[in-house]
């Protein structure tokens, strides 16, 4: 018998493990990358002795990661030697001494409560609320692709509705504010927000269920690096199937009698297949790929939607120590509300903005020569500005000032022996990205959010889904590790909510 056929666009975190979980389930699997490598934003290069990640580096939420690990018999804890870091992380402020965050709820309530009366016994509260909202989420929400409504809302969800509601339709800045007062402890529950690209000024209050994440659940890093992560899920998918054809960007979905049928090269060779499905920004996809008539969402459903924000990444190869910082480093400015309007309303590069800084040769030494720190700063940005060289520049060199500053180095400029910049333009040219956005689509507004976010199936192409971070349930890699979970279930008609917990082959 032969086999059927699926070609994958794209080579992203959420492309690889699906085309896995089709490789088990019997299909010829094709996956089509536009660029020299695998593993799409889960990215990395190497420079000067020195190992960049230009990607994720939260290795959060491990449950899930077993989960889709199971699938195969395998466990992502042993494949990828997976450590929880401890402390999580650090948090600078721009006028007051920093904070460390455990990750331990007994240690960051004793933190709390040192920076403001009642906040410890507030923050038990607020994460046991967390946890609640997180567990709810993965166990009825995430993993579904909402084909029976009613399946879903049973005595349970019923009983919950005043709360969820209230929970949807508050922002999480009104929400964490009604339970503590001091800026710093508000922005530690609150920062989660950029992440997910979005303000927690716009993003309704379920996204509290990340505070559970920093808290409870934990941060982690697999030992051999991020880039493991993409490594490792091409080798779970070894025993099948499956053919990764980089260097091979698509032109077009081939559309015949409105049934995906195969991809047009841009050789104009034409591969057929018996579904398609892509993994490339849905923006990209659905406007570039597909001719008009064939749009279920063309451009004036864009213009409705807000992307994510976009990112300048810079890495820096230091000479020596910086004792000051741990693996994650927060900084978090005065002006918080002012930060994220700039970024998700007036569309301004900021001043000064709040970053992430990541120094992973703590846990990490091969990533940086003998003597060398490796340290990747993320400056968040709005999505639709494209920055001239010059404005890059300038954005770099005040970021390093910055950083020289809070972590008081006023020579780190001088200690600088590699460095690489990351910007808007390099995110549209790399990954087609919408709007030069960074994480991979729409951010996670209310009305872009579990049922309201893209679906991840064409309303006019049968035979044609998507999958990655643009569609249900959102950014990040745990979700483009769900996201395999429901295109798969979309593709076999599984209706079932919950993730797959057995692959059969589909005849
Ligand atoms: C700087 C940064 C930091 C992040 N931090 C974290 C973190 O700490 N933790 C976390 O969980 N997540 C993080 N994320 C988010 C996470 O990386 C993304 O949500 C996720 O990697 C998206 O994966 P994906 O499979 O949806 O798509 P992508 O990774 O975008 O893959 C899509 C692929 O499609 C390819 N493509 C596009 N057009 C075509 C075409 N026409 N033909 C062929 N191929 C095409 C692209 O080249 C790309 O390889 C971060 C992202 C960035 C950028």
């Amino acid at each position: 018998m032969t086999k059927k056929r699926a070609i994958i666009i794209g080579s992203g975190y959420a492309g690889i493990a699906l085309a896995n979980i089709l490789g088990k389930a019997g299909y010829k699997v094709d996956v089509y990358e536009k660029n020299e490598a695998v593993g799409g934003r889960l990215s990395a290069f190497s420079q000067d002795g020195f190992s960049f990640d230009i990607g994720p580096s939260w290795y959060l939420m491990p449950e899930v990661f077993e989960q889709y690990y199971r699938l195969f018999n395998a466990s992502a804890k042993d494949r990828l030697d997976i450590q929880r870091l401890s402390p999580g992380y650090k948090v600078f402020f721009e006028n007051e001494a920093p904070i460390i965050i455990e990750g331990s709820l007994k240690e960051d309530a004793r933190t709390f409560e040192s920076i403001e009366r009642g906040a410890g016994k507030m923050l038990r509260q607020y994460v046991s609320r967390s946890s609640f909202i997180y567990k709810l989420s993965t166990e009825r929400f995430l993993y579904t692709n909402f084909t029976n409504i009613f399946k879903l809302i049973d005595w349970s969800i019923i009983k919950k509705a005043p709360h969820l509601l209230y929970m949807a339709l508050e922002t999480l800045d009104r929400y964490v504010s009604k339970s503590f007062t001091d800026q710093r402890l508000k922005q530690i529950l609150e920062y989660h927000m950029v992440f997910l690209g979005s303000s927690p000024f716009q993003a309704p209050a379920i996204y509290s269920l990340m505070s559970h994440l920093d808290f409870k659940s934990g941060v982690y890093y697999p030992k051999r690096g991020m880039m493991s992560l993409v490594s490792d899920l091409v080798e779970l998918g070894k025993p099948y199937d499956i053919t990764y054809h980089t260097d091979s960007p698509i032109k077009r979905i081939v559309v015949e009698g409105g049934k995906a049928v195969g991809v047009k090269l841009h050789s104009s060779k034409v591969e057929r297949a018996d579904i398609v499905i892509s993994n490339a920004d849905l923006h990209h996809t659905e406007t570039s790929l597909l001719s008009p008539s064939h749009r279920s969402f063309p451009k004036r459903y864009w213009q409705k939607r807000q992307a994510g924000p976009s990112n300048v990444l810079i890495s820096l190869g230091v000479k020596g120590k910086l004792p000051q910082l741990l693996h994650h480093n927060l900084y978090f400015v005065d002006e918080w509300r002012e930060n994220f309007r700039d970024i998700y309303e007036t569309m301004a590069i900021p001043e000064h903005a709040s970053i992430y800084l990541c120094n992973p040769t703590k846990s990490d030494r091969s990533l940086a020569p003998a003597g060398h720190e490796n340290l990747f700063i993320l400056v968040p940005i709005p999505s639709g500005v494209s920055l001239t060289d010059r404005a890059l520049a300038s954005l770099t060199s005040r970021t390093i000032a910055t950083v020289a500053h809070i972590i008081d180095a006023p020579n780190l400029p001088e200690r600088i022996v590699s460095r690489r910049v990351f910007g808007p333009n390099d995110f549209k040219s790399r990954y087609n990205a919408w709007e030069y956005n960074a994480f991979g689509g729409q951010s996670h507004l209310l009305q872009q959010s579990v049922i309201f976010r893209t679906p991840n199936e064409s309303k006019k192409v049968k035979g044609l889904y998507y999958v990655g971070a643009g569609t249900v349930p959102g950014i990040g890699l745990p979700m483009c590790l769900m996201s395999a979970h429901l295109t798969y279930k979309r593709i076999a008609g599984i209706k079932d909510e919950g993730p797959l917990t057995d692959i059969e082959e589909l005849r």
